[in-house]
């Protein structure tokens, strides 16, 4: 490597001056720069260590730089990286197999982020609609639910219900309705004949780990098969493990007639999603309709089928139940009037504050452990599911004197 291609080292404070001077300020993060991964551990520039209680949003559920996936990546792209879909490639294939074994759907199409796959999720219930039920061309509706997130395109925020998320973005797309989350009869008044679909969250993750009653899956997948709506689940932070399931739907017996999955698909290597529906659903749409350049690309197919892989073999999913169970057992223990409530499934943990949480997590981050408020009040817990149990309890010390002295 030449000299002027070396990345120079810069303390933590240049870095952070670098990017407020040459960046968008569209994020607020915690002031650490990190240089390296390994596990659940991260090290930052200035030599300190951190676990990892974000995953990136549960991107990294394998952990950071997992060494299956990264001899993965290093071997398929020393072969061939980048095709286009107008080639076929010898990756997708396999990639198509490992996600009909792990859904039980019969067809997936592979993009790059979560946000265009629920756009692709949208773009098929709205065809389907038409297509397939009967819907007026341009009368589809779907409706999603308040304090959904699933990204942050135009469409998609079209429907959010946070201010901070659409305010000065529009205009908006139509064929949107919102409707209050866990709540049947809301969603029951609002279908009509022009319903082609309900998008939602199992469990919505990003509101700050709102988990709904018993049984609403259940109702929600029967009120849609009674009126041929499509029943999808955007599984794009609460699948592959996250939840001690393999899907958050899984907790429920329910078949979802689309699965949107992104994040974790590719362990934090390379963005990789995709929408997995039967030839019902995916049946719609002919050549010259829908793609992505980079969508299946040869890499980010092989690396995503080592990260399924490497959940498989680990067993990480079952690990997420067992610890993450004992986990939450033992968070609910805490003891602070500041708690509102700990609430969680697998290892997805969120603690419900009655102060913003943002002080909580700077001061976890002073304890050597990296979470990221979510909706202000909650602190969200969500460390790769390769912890140990002797992490999780080292990090449990360090919430416990964080949140006891709030
Ligand atoms: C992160 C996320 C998305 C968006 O994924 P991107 O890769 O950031 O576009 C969509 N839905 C859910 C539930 C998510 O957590």
């Amino acid at each position: 490597m030449s000299a002027e291609h070396a990345t120079p080292h810069l303390s933590t404070r240049e870095y952070i001056e670098l990017e407020e001077r040459y960046g968008a300020h569209n994020y607020h993060p915690l002031d650490l720069v990190i240089e390296r991964g390994e596990g659940v551990w991260v090290h930052d520039v200035e030599g300190r260590k951190y676990m990892d209680c974000l995953s990136a949003y549960s991107a990294v559920n394998q952990g950071h730089c997992h060494p299956r996936i990264l001899e993965t990546l290093r071997e398929q792209a020393a072969k061939v990286t980048l095709t286009s879909r107008a080639f076929r490639n010898d990756q997708l294939p396999h990639l198509y197999k490992a996600l009909r074994d792990i859904s039980g759907l019969s067809r997936a199409l592979p993009m790059n982020s979560g946000a265009e796959a629920c756009e692709t999720a949208i773009k098929l219930a709205r065809k389907w609609g038409h297509t397939v039920k009967g819907i007026p061309e341009d009368r589809a509706e779907v409706i999603v639910f308040e304090n959904n997130f699933h990204g942050r395109t135009i469409s998609l925020i079209s429907f959010s219900s946070e201010p901070r998320y659409r305010k000065g973005f529009g205009p908006f797309t139509p064929g949107f309705t919102v409707v209050p989350y866990d709540d049947v009869e809301a969603l029951r008044r609002a279908i009509t004949p022009n319903t082609c679909a309900v998008l939602m969250e199992p469990i919505q993750a990003e509101a700050g780990v709102l988990i709904p009653k018993d049984g609403y899956l259940k109702q929600v997948a029967a009120l849609c098969r009674e009126n041929k709506v499509l029943f999808m689940v955007d599984e794009i932070q609460t699948g592959l493990g996250r939840t001690g399931k393999m899907f958050a739907f899984q907790h429920e017996d329910v078949r979802p007639d689309a699965i949107v999955v992104g994040k974790a698909l590719s362990g934090g290597f390379y963005p990789v999603s995709a929408v997995m529906a039967d030839d019902e659903v995916m049946g719609v749409l002919q050549p010259g309709e829908h793609g992505s350049t980079y969508g299946g690309n040869p890499l980010g197919c092989a690396v995503a089928r080592t990260a399924l892989d490497v959940l498989r073999d680990e067993k990480l999913v079952e690990r997420s139940a067992t610890l993450g169970q004992a986990f939450l057992a033992r968070l609910k223990t805490l003891q602070s009037p500041h708690i509102v409530e700990v609430r969680g499934r697998g290892m997805m943990v969120g603690i419900e504050l009655d102060i913003p949480a943002r002080p909580a997590c700077e001061a976890l981050m002073a304890e050597g452990m990296l979470c990221k408020e979510t909706h202000d009040f909650v602190i969200r817990l969500t460390p790769p599911l390769v912890v140990t149990q002797e992490e999780l309890d080292w990090a449990f010390e360090r919430v416990k004197k964080v949140i006891e002295a709030l």
